[in-house]
């Protein structure tokens, strides 16, 4: 799908709406991490090089349609200036005016906009009310991109449109992991439950070569082949299901990867006493925790003769030790091989995103997806209308 970027619009002497995911941690009112600020610079920078205004739209929390002054944008706003280095007029009223007296290096933020029940409903009225404010519309929160709001969609319908930076760097990186990857492709899908993965699964096994499943959903795949699990987390409920994602991979050629060997222990905690056995070989009275290391070595032989990696969830419990060894392992192949350009690695999900970084293992990969729920649904396969409005 076509999208256009920043190099396609003439900001000369216009005023840009730029809806941005400035949603960042808040503790005691102080911003503690200002990483999704950060992302926003080359999109702001850029608008304002070509001669643009810059007006910021944001949401902040959940406050569903009403104001709640803690959620206030009012508080965030000097950590947006102090990130962009400009001068950021916060406003909750007098919209219009506001714009009308605006610097040229001067960036408007306004107030939250999930105070107004217009946004979350996708509102038309809403969304005419916002575009009046400036002359093209750009979104650079491809995180707000799974969801149909107004600042999102509708009022990409009513002003010329476009990707900001950052979100034309995530939907780049996604399309050459999976809407033309280079082959070989392999997905590695992890975590705690096949029930919160199935239309991630479906997706994949008809789009990648190998699927490497593994973390609490393997317990299920190895279930349903009736094999006793122990006390390991299961989802017995789902064994036709994961029979079922079997053949959907079987028929269309994708290799499905099972752990190899277990690591296994009677206690769900750090450094508990573990052994390494056989797929089959879960003692009634304990539970598997991670993949070993025959199955490490597996995947990293896969990999090495992969051109693209697609990453979510770990492949163990990694935050104990020394549960976390199968997802460090294979996480280091990854960098490796996409350090020395032989790999195209995108990863994404909260708990994938910590445990990569918690392997050291992040900065290496090509791209990594901060943006949650709009990589998963991206990932499923799914039409994100927050992307879709700006073709
Ligand atoms: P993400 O947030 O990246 O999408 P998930 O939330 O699906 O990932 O999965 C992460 C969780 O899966 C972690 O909390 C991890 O402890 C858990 N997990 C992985 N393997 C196992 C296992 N064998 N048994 C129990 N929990 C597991
Ligand atoms: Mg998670």
């Amino acid at each position: 799908m076509a999208w256009k970027t920043l190099d396609d619009m003439d900001f000369a002497g216009k005023r840009a709406l730029v809806r941005v995911d400035i949603n960042v941690p808040v503790e005691n009112g102080v911003v503690t991490d200002t990483t999704r600020i950060e992302r926003i610079i080359p999109t702001v920078d850029d608008i304002q090089e070509k001669g643009g205004k810059v007006i910021l739209m944001a949401h902040f929390g959940r406050p569903k349609g009403q104001v709640v002054s803690e959620m206030s944008l009012e508080h965030i706003a000097p950590a947006v200036a102090d990130v962009l280095g400009l001068p950021v007029t916060w406003v909750n009223s007098d919209y219009a005016d506001a714009v009308a007296e605006m610097e040229d290096d001067e960036v408007l933020l306004l107030e939250n906009l999930r105070f107004n029940p217009g946004e979350e409903k996708n509102d038309t009225g809403f969304a005419k009310r916002l575009a009046s404010l400036g002359d093209i519309y750009v979104n650079d929160a491809f995180s707000a991109a799974h969801r149909a709001h107004a600042s999102t969609e509708a009022i990409a319908r009513l002003l010329p449109s476009c990707a900001g930076r950052l979100m034309a760097e995530e939907l780049g990186a996604l399309e050459k992991a999976l809407g033309t990857p280079e082959r070989p492709v392999v997905a590695v899908v992890g975590g705690a439950k096949v029930s919160t993965k199935l239309d991630l699964l479906g997706n994949l096994v008809g789009k990648v070569d190998h699927l490497v499943i593994g973390g609490g959903m393997a317990n299920t795949f190895l279930a349903a082949q009736g094999i006793n699990v122990g006390k390991s987390l299961c989802e017995h409920d789902l064994a036709d299901t994961a029979r079922d994602i079997r053949a959907k991979a079987e028929a269309a050629g994708c290799e499905i990867i099972l752990p190899r060997d277990i690591v296994v222990a009677r206690e769900f905690k750090a450094g508990a006493a573990n052994e390494t056995v056989a797929p089959d070989a879960c003692p009634a009275d304990a539970m598997i925790l991670d993949a070993g290391p025959a199955t490490v070595a597996y995947i990293s032989e896969v990999l090495e003769k992969a051109k693209t990696l697609v990453w979510n969830g770990p492949l163990g419990a990694f935050e104990i030790a020394p549960f976390d060894a199968a997802t460090n392992a294979a996480a280091a192949k990854a960098a490796e091989l996409s350090k020395a350009g032989k790999l195209i690695s995108v990863a994404g999900g909260g708990d994938t995103v910590a445990a990569l970084n918690q392997a050291g293992a992040a900065d290496d990969f090509t791209y990594i997806s901060t943006a949650g729920g709009a990589f998963l649904e991206w990932m499923e396969g799914k039409e994100l209308p927050g992307v879709a409005a700006l073709g």
